[in-house]
């Protein structure tokens, strides 16, 4: 089950672009059967995507990214399953917050772009993933 709200906080503005909802309906498909995705940011306004501490550019602000968590997955395995659909371009890890969580994108783009932030810093993704990419 899909919980949280995907339009700004601030404003209750903006939407998700069809795409990303497509995405993530089919990772809704492929979770454990149970399993909850929490929302915790779907789309921005330019006002609230500062206060959060997004990029200028983010794909927030275009209804183009989500971040989320599920309470029964370790994040790492919710990596798992969500690399596995083809359409997030975009895929950073959230670790050593309060709540890991993952940020999943569509941008329009081909090449992939992943990252990690870890204790507030960026990480080498592959090193934090590598349990689940090897
Ligand atoms: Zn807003
Ligand atoms: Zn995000």
């Amino acid at each position: 089950m899909l919980i949280g709200q995907v339009t700004c906080r601030c404003c209750h503005g903006g939407a998700l672009t069809l795409k990303l909802m497509l995405a993530i309906n089919a990772l809704e498909e492929i979770m454990p059967r149970g399993y909850d995705l929490h929302i915790t940011s779907g789309y921005r306004c330019r006002k609230n995507n500062k206060k959060s501490g997004g990029v200028s550019d983010s794909e927030h602000l275009f209804g183009r990214a989500i971040d989320l968590y599920c309470p029964q997955l370790h994040i790492l395995d919710l990596l798992y399953i969500a690399l596995q659909i083809s359409s997030f371009k975009g895929i950073g890890l959230y670790i050593d917050c309060k709540i890991p969580r993952l940020h999943l994108d569509v941008r329009s783009t081909t090449k992939q772009a992943r990252w990690c932030k870890k204790n507030g810093v960026f990480v080498p993704f592959e090193e934090e993933a590598k349990q689940v990419l090897f």
